[in-house]
Order: structure tokens, then sequence, then C-alpha cells
């Protein structure tokens, strides 16, 4: 009975150490500040819809198939919803079958940036808009030619602008 307390108790801890890392790595990209539209989380609650919120600033994943833009075929600019800059293009877009909508590229070579996410077992490159910092998916390695990129972005982290595939 001891004995199986003790193991609860590490288990306990093992959790709340992994937690505190979650916690403490947001607050490190919080505090880097490196990103030219920045605000506090109590205004990107304000500004952002609470499915915005979780994936663009506290890195959730949308249910596959649940975006409209998955099945989207105009041409056009997705933009980050939080703050409006294109991150991606129709012209990179193709089906992936994912349940997510998939670029072989960013609009931009400076349009968006990554890190490395071990949320999972295995290590994944995150990929976040370099303008506001905001998650907007996950990028592998099993894309179309030219680039072989699979750009695996939440649908509700953008918004689709028809009209122009360049971004100015
Ligand atoms: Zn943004």
């Amino acid at each position: 009975m001891i004995r199986r307390n003790f193991l609860k108790a590490g288990l306990a801890a093992g959790v709340a150490a992994i937690g505190g890392m979650a916690f403490l790595r947001q607050g490190a990209d919080a505090a880097e500040g490196a990103f030219p539209v920045s605000r506090s989380e109590a205004e990107w609650k304000k500004l952002l819809t609470p499915d915005q919120f979780a994936v663009l600033r506290q890195e959730a994943t949308e249910r596959p198939f649940s975006s409209a833009l998955n099945d989207n075929k105009k041409s056009g600019l997705y933009v980050c919803a939080g703050c409006d800059t294109p991150v991606y293009s129709s012209k990179a877009k193709f089906d992936s079958g994912t349940g997510w909508p998939s670029f072989w590229e960013p609009v931009s070579a400076t349009a968006v940036g990554t890190t490395t996410d071990y949320k999972l077992i295995y290590p994944r490159t995150e990929v976040h808009c370099a303008t506001c910092g905001g998650h907007l998916g996950h990028v592998f390695n099993d894309g179309p030619k030219p680039t072989g990129k699979r750009h695996c972005i939440n649908g509700v982290a953008m918004n689709f602008k028809p009209g122009s595939t360049e971004a100015s």
C-alpha cells in the first residue's frame, strides 16, 4: 500500500515536471519578444476566438477535416488569423489527404519560422507566423516536389483572402 502511494506520487511529480517545462518554454517564447507583433495573453484572448487562441497561442491542433479551408481550391493568400500577415499561397497548396490544409512551401522564406517540438515522443518541426509568433502547425518531410515538405497547417489559424497569390 505504501509502495503504491510512492509510485502514484512519483507519477504525479513526473507529470507536474512535464507540465512545468511546457509552461516555462511558453514563458521563454513570450519573453524573447522577437516578434514584430507582440501582445499580452489577455489581449490575444480578446482578439481571437477560443479556437484560434487555443491553436495560435497554446499550440493546440484542430480536428482533421474540421476546417473549410482544407478543401478550398480558390486562388489567393492564406493570412495569419492573429496578425493578418500572408503566410501561405494557394500556389503551393495541395491535397495531402490528412484533413489539414497542406502546403509545400510558405508564401516567402521569411513568412514563417520553425522550432523543434517534443510534445510527442519523437521530435517534430513546429511552424509559426514570423510576425506574431502564432503557432500554425507542423512541417513534415513527406511533401510533394519541388520541396518535399508538407506544411500541415491548422485552418483555424488562418484566414483566406481570394485574389493575389503573391505577398506584396
Ligand atoms: Zn501572425
